[in-house]
């Protein structure tokens, strides 16, 4: 399969490409995905780590967007409904129906405030009662009833309620629950897109650490961030896919744009055995009094909380703040007040910035969600279009792909070959569809690899059916001696040799933050980072030195963007 290596030598033997795709998160990911499928010769780029912008920075829901219906936004509901069941269906190994359950303490309220938001005549928000909760789930069902993917919504007592979620704030009247879904680790969707697409030819070439730093004429130049290595490139058409940075983007290939406003958005994830008993496989979800989202939901063994909305014009420095920190904790004691949250049970915390379609209001929360494909036709000294993908959601990021490759196919005087609606993702692929069928996929993989049962559940969990591919790497290049890690007996050598050869590991980060869930879940000690920079050494041939720069280089990535503080 193609590499960041056999990139670098396509950019030394090569100068042309048919598309440039500039930033691999999900949306670059996606139409790197499509256009590849097409046939059409396409180089990514990102400056950073596949996915470590915004993509990184979700709350790992693909939802429909109920409160958009409000905006009157029912385009954009009906698209992301329709793309969230196509994910739980195109990469079931990582997205599942998520009950999402919205505590009511009112019956009546919002119903005229929500008439004149919907006629655009106010902008606030005020707190929804039963009925207008009504009206948005009836409606809400309605957009997805033709596929019965997921369950309809329901409502239940107060005394129910209270029974199901004990630590439950008694002043509510009832709970409805409705469904969207989770996506348990959205960094891995992100590559495992850039994987098929790698896999589909040569045609399809990616580099992570290799920024788009300026534009002359029909070049674009690259810099190589590992090596300083500057290299040109000549693409018939750029996509400028840099979420928050695509007005930079831009701007360094000759364009001036003010295309997206920025939105920090904030989480923290929580250790509270006891809310998480609570809350069991449902997420929690409500609108404080100042009209902000606010989430509780299951990841895994603990609780992810948030999110924030604050306007925010440099992407490069985001983290969780102490007062995003009190609001969040504020707001689980709202609505759990016996939970006993507090500062010390927080294992992790991440940010990032929504790349908000350009507004001029000041309420970053009722600015649409939408997405554009902006064309930016050639001029000031540069020869070819550049179309910039601007707004959207991480749910909705295949219909944005292929609504840009299909402008993209257009200039290129193609046509599309073939559809990314029912196309699986990555270990999506061939999934069983019960337990007769995930039993047989199992024992073909402990037949061919001695493996034991929990071992072969351990990958599929984790890559779906893409294990049988990691467990045989690991029987062929690392043979018996495979063994757990000392300090993580979740993971084992062979497997963290195989995300490092072929999963593009260039830092430890990548590996713990991104291809992994280890950081996230607060799984991370001093002894593991130092064992895992002596597998991923190995194999890339760090030095002592580069082994050492990388340790203390994460350590402190998790302290300054993550709130993480070894001991
Ligand atoms: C707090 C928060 C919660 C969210 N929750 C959800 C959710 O639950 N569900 C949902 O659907 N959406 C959610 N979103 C929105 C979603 O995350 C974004 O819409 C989506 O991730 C944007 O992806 P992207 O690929 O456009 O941008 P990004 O992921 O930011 O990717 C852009 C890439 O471009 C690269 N880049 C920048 N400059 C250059 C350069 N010069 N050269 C090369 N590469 C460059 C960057 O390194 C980056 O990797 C959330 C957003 C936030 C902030």
């Amino acid at each position: 399969m193609n590499s960041r290596h056999t990139a670098i030598e396509f950019l030394r033997s090569n100068s042309s490409v048919s598309v440039l795709v500039i930033g691999g998160g999900i949306n670059g990911a996606g139409v790197f995905r499509d256009l590849a499928l097409q046939g059409i010769d396409v180089l990514l780029v990102d400056k950073a780590d596949f996915s470590s912008g915004t993509s990184a920075a979700t709350s790992h829901m693909a939802h429909g967007g109920l409160r958009y219906l409000e905006n009157g936004d029912f385009r954009l509901v009906r698209e992301a409904i329709r793309e969230r069941n196509l994910l739980i269906e195109n990469a079931p190994h990582y997205v599942q129906p998520l009950p999402t359950t919205i505590p009511i303490f009112k019956m009546y309220s919002g119903l005229l405030n929500a008439l004149l938001k919907f006629l655009g005549l106010i902008n606030k928000t005020v707190e929804r009662g039963a009925i207008l909760i009504k009206i948005g789930l009836s409606l809400y069902d309605s957009f997805t009833r033709a596929t019965a993917t997921i369950p309809r919504h329901s409502f239940m007592s107060k005394s129910d309620s209270l029974v199901q979620f004990p630590l439950l704030n008694p002043s509510v009247i009832c709970t409805a629950t409705y469904y969207d879904a989770s996506i348990s680790t959205p960094e891995r969707v992100c590559i495992e897109l850039i994987c098929d697409a790698l896999e589909m030819g040569d045609h399809a070439q990616a580099a992570n650490y290799m920024s788009a730093l300026g534009a002359s004429g029909e070049v674009v130049s690259l810099r190589d961030e590992l090596t300083g290595e500057i290299y040109t490139v000549q693409p018939k058409l750029v996509v400028n896919a840099a979420g928050p940075w695509i007005d930079q983007v831009n701007k360094s290939l000759k364009r001036d744009t003010t295309f997206v406003s920025g939105s920090k958005g904030s989480h923290i994830v929580i250790d509270n055995k006891n809310l998480r008993s609570v809350i069991g496989d449902h997420e929690f979800f409500f609108e404080n009094d100042d009209g902000r989202i606010v989430l509780i939901c299951p990841i895994v063994d603990k609780i992810l909380v948030g999110t924030s909305e604050l306007e925010c014009d440099d992407p490069n420095q985001v983290c969780c703040t102490a007062e995003e920190v009190d609001y969040f904790i504020a707001m689980i004691m709202k609505m759990f007040p016996q939970a006993n949250v507090s500062r010390d049970q927080i294992v992790f915390s991440f940010s990032g910035v929504r790349p908000l379609i350009f507004s001029q209001s000041s309420d970053r929360g009722n600015v649409s969600r939408d997405h554009r494909v902006l064309l930016l036709t050639p001029g000031d000294g540069v020869d070819y279009p550049i179309y910039t993908l601007a707004g959207g959601k991480w749910t909705t990021f295949r219909s944005l792909a292929e609504k840009v490759t299909d402008q993209t196919l257009h200039v290129l005087g193609r046509t599309r070959q073939h559809s990314t609606c029912n196309l699986s993702i990555g270990g999506g692929k061939d999934y069983p569809k019960n337990i007769e069928e995930e039993k047989l996929f199992l024992d073909s993989i402990i037949l061919k690899t001695g493996f034991d049962s929990n071992r072969a559940k351990e990958l599929f969990d984790r890559y779906g059916s893409r294990a049988a591919y990691v467990a045989s790497f690991i029987c062929r290049e690392i043979g018996d001696n495979d063994s757990c890690l000392d300090n993580h007996s979740g993971y084992s050598h062979g497997e963290i040799v195989f995300l490092t050869r072929c999963e593009y590991i260039m830092h430890l980060a990548d590996l713990i933050l991104r291809r992994t869930l280890m950081a996230i879940l607060g799984e991370i000690s001093l002894g593991l980072i130092v064992e895992l920079s002596h597998v991923v050494g190995d194999e890339l041939g760090w030095s002592d030195s580069t082994r050492k720069d990388e340790i203390d280089c994460f350590i402190s990535v998790l302290s300054q963007k993550h709130g993480v503080r070894l001991t």
